[in-house]
């Protein structure tokens, strides 16, 4: 039996190296994936602290890219060699939400994420579906291309918020996903403002040229005002997850509001009032919903700074570690410093 060497999650804090069997085709429209490399995402951060949901015994990543090994008897549009991507969240196509366009709320997500309930790309190959897969065009480099999933939530919140370039932006928090907002934004809005408290990505928040402020350490809302003329922003974006209270008083009237981080242990409190008389748009966004293709169109133009986006390549076996420097010891299941924006891990 050929094995192959994968991160497993075990339980909450636990993240263990092990040889497992090499997965095997068992449907026609399946692929085999040897990976190339598997970006760590914020929500496997989450999982480890038990903030999202989880299945126990599972090889996480959800963010990779690889070469299509194997093909099973029913593929029609990949071949063996093709360099691919995937969407992490197979949809079915059949249930109300999917045949009504909303496929990000398909009922069959939850038990089908790859990375999170179905085995994922921290090991060296992966099993996927030929509707998951996204061929990469040559302009997408192994490191970047582990990015295409990722890029098309956020695709999806910009089609979700509907961004003008006559509006004002507040970001809140600069990690990879606010990152990326903040990158789509300087190229479309008239004003980007973001906020961070991490000393190490406030400084790659920086390198875009735009004010950064830490909430922790000024008052926010007073340079809201000030920087807005008393208007405040047209569009906020939680990058965070924890941030709806916070947006609801750095927002403009009649302004709009994406809740796009997740953390499931938070609560807000808020005064509906204040939403009705401001009229206010408080709008969620949940994963990518046909958004795939573009962020490949995206990645593949190079219009996006991306060159602060890649903090570090580690080892598959190092991964547990790795962990510490997008701000959580799994030794201690302390919260660090962070020390990384996008760690890509190389199986
Ligand atoms: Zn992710
Ligand atoms: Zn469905």
């Amino acid at each position: 039996m050929e094995t192959m060497k994968a991160l497993v999650f075990k339980d909450v804090g636990k993240l263990q190296f092990e040889t497992l069997p090499v997965p095997q085709i068992t449907k026609p429209d399946q692929v085999l994936i040897k990976v190339s490399h598997c970006g760590i995402c914020g929500s496997d951060v989450k999982i480890l602290q038990g903030k999202h949901a989880y299945k126990i015994n599972t090889v996480l990543g959800h963010e990779f890219n690889g070469v299509v090994t194997e093909i099973g008897s029913g593929i029609t549009t990949l071949k063996v060699g093709d360099r691919i991507s995937i969407d992490n969240n197979p949809r079915c196509g059949l249930c109300a939400y999917c045949r009504t366009g909303m496929s990000n709320q398909c009922e069959s997500i939850k038990e089908n994420t790859i990375g999170i309930y179905k085995n994922g790309g921290y090991a060296e190959y992966c099993i996927a579906q030929e509707n998951i897969c996204f061929k990469l065009p040559d302009e997408i480099d192994d490191i970047v291309g582990t990015q295409v999933e990722t890029l098309g939530t956020v695709l999806n919140g910009m089609n979700t918020i509907q961004m003008q370039a006559w509006d004002s932006v507040l970001i809140l928090g600069c990690g990879p996903i606010g990152y990326l907002f903040t990158a789509l934004a300087t190229r479309i809005a008239a004003q980007v403002v973001v906020t961070e408290i991490d000393p190490f990505r406030f400084k790659i928040a920086e390198s875009f040229g735009i004010p950064v402020f830490n909430p922790e350490q000024i008052d926010l809302e007073q340079q809201v005002i000030r920087l807005t003329g008393g208007k405040k922003f047209d569009i906020v974006i939680d990058a965070v997850g924890t941030q709806l209270e916070n947006a609801l008083n750095y927002v403009a009237s009649g302004g709009k509001i994406l809740a796009f981080g997740m953390d499931d242990s938070f609560q807000a409190r808020i005064t509906p009032y204040q939403v009705t008389r401001r009229a206010i748009k408080i709008l969620g966004t949940y994963i990518g919903q046909n958004t795939c293709l573009p962020a490949i169109k995206v990645l593949q133009a190079h219009t996006l700074k991306m060159d602060n986006f890649f903090t570090e390549v580690i080892p598959l076996e190092q991964g547990p570690d790795a962990f510490s420097k997008v701000g959580l010891d799994l030794s201690s299941m302390k919260q660090v410093p962070k020390s990384a924006m996008k760690l890509v891990l190389k199986p």
